[in-house]
């Protein structure tokens, strides 16, 4: 893209952009697109189509107007923001994966705690039980001596 150019720095206004794409200098009509450059991110313009073909011409045309320097940081946030995001929802879709895979793990692994569960409680009741009995048992002992 050449937007520096003095002949390109043409703006196509938006009633002129309805009434239809303009020609290049190719005399071939162009269509619009969109940048997705850093300083021009969203900002829609007109170009020469055919440089797929042959050497494009030098036109260019803007469709939206420039954004002020307070929308381009504001943009820019958002960006970083949305490949945060993007990067988030990978590893969300990988953790997701692994759960699935776990799934079977983490269900024998439940039931197997419940297991546990109630025998440590069998061996509490127990303890509870010798516990009694080894406070009696003290008693009958202090007072076999005593
Ligand atoms: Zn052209």
């Amino acid at each position: 893209m050449s937007s520096s150019n003095s002949v390109s720095s043409t703006r196509v206004t938006e009633s002129g952009a309805s009434s239809g794409e303009p020609q290049c200098y190719c005399g071939v009509t162009t269509y619009m697109k969109t940048s997705y450059t850093e300083h021009n991110f969203g900002h829609r313009f007109y170009s020469c189509s055919i440089y797929k073909i042959k050497r494009a011409c030098e036109f260019f045309a803007w469709v939206d107007p420039p954004m002020c320097d307070h929308g381009k940081r504001v943009l820019k946030h958002m960006r970083d923001r949305q490949e945060c995001l993007n990067v988030d929802q990978k590893d969300v879709q990988i953790l997701k994966k692994e759960v699935e895979e776990h799934k079977d793990e983490i269900q024998k692994n439940c039931v197997h705690e419940k297991k546990y569960k109630e025998e440590v409680e069998k061996h509490h009741k127990h303890m509870k039980k010798y516990k009694v009995a080894l406070v009696v048992l003290s008693i009958v002992v202090v007072c076999l001596f005593f």
